[in-house]
């Protein structure tokens, strides 16, 4: 399908594949946000459907010209790619089809117009953190994606966001769309290995600012926002002051998130791999930025802040109200029987 090009395309092109996705809506959002002309791939959609919804609301907010298709068919990818004078190609395919991804970087080289390629990474560096299996075989696979760009020169960027900015659930995929404990936490471990939480805004938002720098070419960008490193204690901490109670603290040992890990459900057992990577090994923190291939989001874009773990916080605490008005106009009140703490909003 040829388009006509829309607004913003005098700032280069960009393809978001996976927008229907959990970070992928945060980067088509961001797009959007910065005025770039952006275009959508979905894979064919029920038009009934939740995603078919996802699609219109982006398409409601800017000049975007959607594409039925999967990236894992060259002759489309490379069809789509040069018609539409594709500059950045933006990949967040979600864990279960990274090397489908394979073909799309076969297509992108084949064009050989493409400026800037960033695959779907969107976590840890993949070539340094090490998690247990079922984890690892996701990191093999991502590995496997950024050998092959590498190989066929493809200019890319790795996006290393770390940790969505949420309680992070060791069996939850998508942890930052449940609210925060309201009865117990789990606690990693002693509880004092640090992390790095970035909102889903700011990994759209910073992932946008790096598709065209110069300073992030064929270089990870790593997300490591100072006010949001934290421990799961001061996570806690945290939350107990958002809602005005303390809850009792659960220890979930070293020995029990293997144990999880090992029971190999798929994707929970992949969460419980890469929680014990981060919060018994400290995959995050146990290496610092200074290799010629890599960069810091914070560093490159000083004048950008970083949302607040206090500040999404608050959004939490905005749900569980939502939640608890909602259950008392249903009548059951007794199950989501929440004090919060009035919001301090900085
Ligand atoms: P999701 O499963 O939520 O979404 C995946 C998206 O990719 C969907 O839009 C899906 O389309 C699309 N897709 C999958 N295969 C194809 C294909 N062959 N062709 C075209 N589109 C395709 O993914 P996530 O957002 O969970 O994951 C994205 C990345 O982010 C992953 O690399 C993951 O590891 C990482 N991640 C990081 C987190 C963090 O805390 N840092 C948290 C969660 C994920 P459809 O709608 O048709 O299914």
């Amino acid at each position: 399908m040829t388009v006509s090009h829309p607004v913003g395309a005098a700032k280069g092109r960009v393809l978001i594949v996976g927008a229907t996705g959990f970070i992928g809506q945060f980067v088509a959002e961001a797009s959007l946000g910065a005025g770039r002309a952006t275009y959508l791939l979905a894979r064919p959609l029920d038009i009934s459907s939740s995603k078919a919804k996802t699609i219109k609301n982006l398409q409601d907010k800017g000049a975007i010209i959607t594409h039925q298709g999967v990236i894992d068919d060259q002759e489309f990818m490379e069809k789509t790619l040069k018609e539409n004078e594709i500059d950045v190609v933006i990949s967040a395919v979600g864990g279960g089809n990274i090397l489908d991804q394979l073909t799309l970087v076969r297509a992108i080289k084949a064009v050989g117009t493409v400026k800037r390629f960033l695959p779907s990474e969107f976590g840890h560096d993949v070539d340094r953190a090490d998690p247990v299996e079922p984890g690892l075989t996701m990191y093999n696979e991502k590995r496997l994606v950024r050998r092959l760009i590498e190989d066929s020169g493809v200019p890319y960027t790795y996006i290393c966001c770390n940790s969505i900015a949420s309680w992070p659930y060791c069996d939850n995929t998508h942890p930052s769309e449940v609210v925060p404990p309201l009865d117990k936490f789990q606690i990693y471990g002693d509880g004092n290995v640090k992390a790095y939480f970035v909102a889903g805004s700011d990994i759209g938002k910073f992932t946008m600012k790096a598709v065209d720098d110069i300073r992030t070419l064929n270089k990870s960008v790593h997300f490591r926002p100072s006010c949001n490193f934290l421990n799961i204690n001061e996570l806690a901490s945290l939350w107990e002051k958002k809602i005005g109670r303390i809850l009792p603290r659960v220890t979930v040992t070293e020995d029990d998130l293997l144990a999880a890990a090992r029971e190999n459900i798929i994707p929970q057992s992949i969460v419980a791999s890469f929680t014990h990577d981060i919060f018994i090994k400290g995959c995050q923190v146990n290496f610092s930025i200074d290799g010629p291939n890599e960069v810091e989001a914070s560093c490159l874009y000083p004048d950008e802040s970083f949302r607040t773990m206090d500040e999404c916080f608050n959004d939490y605490v905005v749900k569980v109200e939502n939640k608890r008005a909602e259950a008392t106009a249903d009548g059951i009140t007794a199950q989501i029987n929440v004090k919060c703490a009035p919001i301090r909003v900085k």
